[in-house]
C-alpha cells in the first residue's frame, strides 16, 4: 500500500511538474531575447542556492545585491530533497543556481536542466567541480567507490569554503559587473575571516591527544575536514543509501569503537539520533555529540546562524569530548562580514 502511495505520489509530482513547466515555457518565450539587455539594465539577480551553508556563503559574498533564496530547508535531508511545485517555479525564474554538485542536488539538477529547454540563459555554477577535480575526489565508508557517487562534503572543510566564496565572486561579477568592487570588498573581508577559522580549527584539532584524533560519525560528511586537520574518519554509521545500519553492521561498529578505544562518537543533527546512542550504550562510550552539516545554528536572526558559527559549533562538540581545547577560537566571530 505505501509503495502505491509513494508511486502515486511520484506520478503527480512529474504530472505537476510537466504543467507547470509547460506554462513556463509560454511566459518565458516573450523575454528570452531581451535576456541579456536585461542584465545590462542593472536587474538584480535572482540567485537560488541548496543548503543552508553554501547559501551563507553567498550571502556574505552578494549582500544585499542579489535576491537570495536557499531552496533545501533546514533539518532535511538534502541528499534526497526533492523539490516541491513552489520550488520548480522559483527553479524556473532564476538567472543563477549555486549547487555544490557532486551528486548531492540530483533532484534539482533535474529541475534546472528541463527548465534550461525553455530558458537557455539560467546559468548553473557547480563549486564542488570548480573546487576539485576527480583526483580530489574521496570515496569512502557511505559513499564507495562502487557507487561512484563522491562523498560530496567539501565545505566542512574551510579551504574548500574559500574557493567557494571566490568561484561565487567571479560568477556574480561576470553577471553583474556594474557591482565589482562590493563584491571584491565583500569576499576579501570573508576569505580573511575563513583564513582566522582555519588557524584556529588548526591549533584546536592539535589540541587533541593524537590517539584521539579520530572520528566516527552518524552521518559520512567529514571525508575532507579530517584529512586538513590530521584528524581521520574511522568509520560512518549510516549506508550509503540512507537506510538504517543492519544488526550487524552495528555489532561491527561496536567492535571497532572497543578496539580503537574512542573517547567520543558523533550523532547527525538531520537524521535520527537512536543508532549512535545504541552502538555508544553497547560500546561504553560515554559520549555522544551531534554535529551538524547541513543546519545552521542559532535562529535566522543569531549572528551564528552562519557558516562559520556553524563550524564552530561543531568544534565545541567535536574538540573538547576527543580531549583538546576551543581556546584558539574563542574571539572569532561568526557573524557575516558582507557590507550591508
Ligand atoms: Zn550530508
Amino acid at each position: 500500500m505505501s509503495e502505491n502511495f509513494f508511486n502515486n505520489a511520484k506520478i503527480m509530482f512529474v504530472a505537476t511538474f510537466t504543467i507547470l513547466l509547460s506554462l513556463l515555457a509560454v511566459v518565458s518565450s516573450t523575454s528570452i531575447d531581451n535576456q541579456n539587455l536585461v542584465y545590462a539594465a542593472n536587474k538584480t539577480l535572482n540567485v537560488i542556492t541548496s543548503v543552508s551553508p553554501i547559501t551563507n556563503i553567498v550571502k556574505n559574498i552578494a549582500g544585499d545585491k542579489i535576491n537570495l533564496t536557499g531552496l533545501v530547508p533546514e533539518g532535511v535531508n538534502s541528499h534526497t530533497f526533492e523539490p516541491v511545485p513552489s520550488d520548480i517555479i522559483k527553479l524556473s525564474n532564476a538567472d543563477l543556481v549555486i549547487i555544490n554538485g557532486l551528486f548531492l542536488e540530483d533532484n534539482m539538477e533535474k529541475v534546472v536542466n528541463e527548465s534550461l529547454k525553455n530558458k537557455p540563459d539560467i546559468q548553473l555554477l557547480k563549486l564542488a567541480d570548480g573546487t576539485i577535480n576527480s583526483t580530489g575526489w574521496i570515496f569512502d565508508f557511505s559513499f564507495p567507490k562502487e557507487q561512484d557517487h563522491p562523498n560530496p562534503h567539501l565545505w566542512l572543510n574551510p579551504v574548500n569554503a574559500m574557493k567557494f566564496a571566490n568561484l561565487t565572486k567571479d560568477k556574480l561579477i561576470e553577471m553583474d559587473p556594474n557591482n565589482t568592487d562590493y563584491y571584491t570588498e565583500n569576499d576579501e573581508k570573508y576569505i580573511a575571516l575563513l583564513k582566522q577559522l582555519d588557524e584556529g580549527i588548526k591549533t584546536a584539532a592539535q589540541s587533541v591527544p593524537p590517539e584521539n584524533r579520530k572520528l566516527l560519525t552518524y552521518h559520512d560528511s567529514w571525508a575532507y575536514f579530517a584529512p586538513r586537520y590530521n584528524m581521520t574518519v574511522i568509520g560512518a554509521v549510516q549506508p550509503s543509501d540512507f537506510s538504517e545500519p543492519s544488526p550487524l553492521d552495528i555489532a561491527k561498529l561496536i567492535d571497532q569503537i572497543k578496539a580503537e578505544k574512542v573517547p567520543a562518537i558523533f550523532a547527525s543533527e538531520v537524521f535520527s539520533n537512536r543508532i549512535t546512542d545504541q552502538i555508544a550504550k553497547e560500546a561504553g562510550v560515554d559520549i555522544v555529540q551531534t554535529l551538524r552539516d547541513d543546519a545552521l545554528p542559532g535562529d535566522l536572526t543569531s549572528p551564528n546562524h552562519t557558516y562559520v558559527g556553524m563550524m564552530l559549533d561543531n568544534m565545541e562538540h567535536m574538540v573538547i569530548p576527543l580531549g583538546g581545547n576551543t581556546s584558539s577560537l574563542t574571539n572569532i566571530n561568526p557573524a557575516n562580514t558582507y557590507t550591508p
